[in-house]
């Protein structure tokens, strides 16, 4: 896990308080929206489709900080649209530095070469940049050509002048698992901290058993994806996510882990449905009908989601809020390679990895970190 120890801690010192206190529901990271306007226009981007006077606004500094105090999280995530557009985006970041936040900065990284001499380093800050897997692959899903070697400048820019960077990818059924593989070799020679991945949002307009086999393809591909692992790899993820993926664990959602605050409001009930808006932090959590939410509620938007915006939550609760669970996390992290010669077999037949959801509803989702997220 390439997570430094001091993150690790505070959010470890955290999660035992709000246990300590009683606590059952609380966020981990705060999904902070400054803006939906982006210079890309990804294919099912929601964000890019809002109208031009929407587009238009942004949150201020000032809000930025208040939604961070009401929400008391150690973390903060700001996707978008793209944050480099935000014209006090450095004010907004420097803001929460000070205020002794984790920040991931999700960016397309179109504009991070040009802007990087405005950001200090600190261990407070990560770039956590937008890549969809190798050059052919990122160019296509974000609809741009040139797209994967600008973000790569920049990444190499940012890694020179010491920044902490974190690729941060989504990943939907019909993703060749061995590109993906390559990727990650790419992507750690260019000396980032950890990768970050997520699988993409999707759900079946029509409730049926095909919503079983979507999750079940997920994880099939993520069990290729992520078993017989190489030592130069490293995830700045919680490693019990990654086994959720693989389909070794059984998780429910958190969707209180990861609360979405926008120019509209808090988001309910969480990053990626949009069941209305509350006014403040504390109207979103007692107002929310979190039973309706989750896998195991029959809600079918849920039916085939495992992001991690809503389930890391859950994996790095279990992880640091019980001694069962911290082991197991210290297992995963140090000594688990994962060695599986079926996943090896679906690695040889990677024509089966056919993408076939053209029925889907798809949506890009945010690698919530505890994380991640996607710009
Ligand atoms: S299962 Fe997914 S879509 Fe449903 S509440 Fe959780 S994160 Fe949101
Ligand atoms: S997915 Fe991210 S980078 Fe792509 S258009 Fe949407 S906000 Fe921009």
């Amino acid at each position: 896990m390439a997570v430094p120890i001091s993150q690790m801690w505070t959010v470890a010192s955290y999660i035992v308080g709000k246990r300590l206190k009683g606590e059952k529901r609380y966020p981990l990271v705060l999904m902070l929206e400054p803006l939906f306007r982006c210079n890309l226009a990804c294919a099912g981007c929601g964000k890019v489709q809002y109208p031009p006077h929407i587009l238009k606004k942004q949150l201020t500094p000032e809000e930025c900080f208040a939604a961070v105090e009401e929400a008391g999280v150690p973390m903060v995530s700001i996707p978008g649209g793209e944050p480099l557009l935000h014209d006090r985006i450095v004010e907004i970041v420097n803001g929460l530095i000070a205020r002794k936040k984790y920040i991931y900065l999700c960016t397309n990284a179109l504009e991070l070469k040009k802007r990087i001499h405005e950001f200090t380093p600190s261990k407070y800050l990560t770039f956590s940049v937008h890549l969809d897997g190798e050059r052919e692959h990122h160019d296509m899903s974000v609809c741009r050509e040139g797209g994967w070697d600008l973000a790569v400048e920049g990444i190499k820019e940012a890694v020179k002048r010491g920044f902490r960077v974190t690729p941060n990818s989504t990943f939907f059924d019909g993703t060749d698992p061995n590109m993906v593989r390559e990727y990650f070799d790419t992507v750690m020679s260019l000396g980032v901290e950890g990768i970050v991945l997520s699988p993409g949002y999707s759900y079946d307009k029509a409730p049926d058993q095909q919503h079983f086999l979507g999750r079940a393809k997920s994880r099939r591909l993520f069990r290729a994806i992520l078993s017989n692992r190489k030592k130069s790899w490293k995830f700045n993820m919680s490693p019990l996510f990654l086994e959720f993926l693989m389909g070794k664990r059984n998780y429910e959602c958190t969707p209180w882990g990861s609360p979405a605050y926008n120019i509209f409001g808090w988001q309910k009930p969480c990053y990626l449905l949009q069941d209305g808006y509350a006014d403040s932090f504390k109207e979103l959590m007692e107002t929310t009908e979190w039973e309706n939410y989750g896998a195991a509620s029959g809600n079918p938007k849920c039916a085939n989601c495992m992001v991690s915006c809503g389930y890391e939550p859950t994996a790095v609760t279990h992880g640091f809020g019980s001694l069962a669970g911290f082991f197991a996390m210290a297992k995963a992290a140090l000594f688990s390679t994962y060695s599986d010669k079926e996943a090896l077999a679906l690695l040889d037949n990677h024509s089966s990895f056919v993408a076939e959801r053209e029925h889907l509803v798809t949506t890009i989702a945010p690698a919530a970190k505890l994380g991640e997220t996607n710009a």
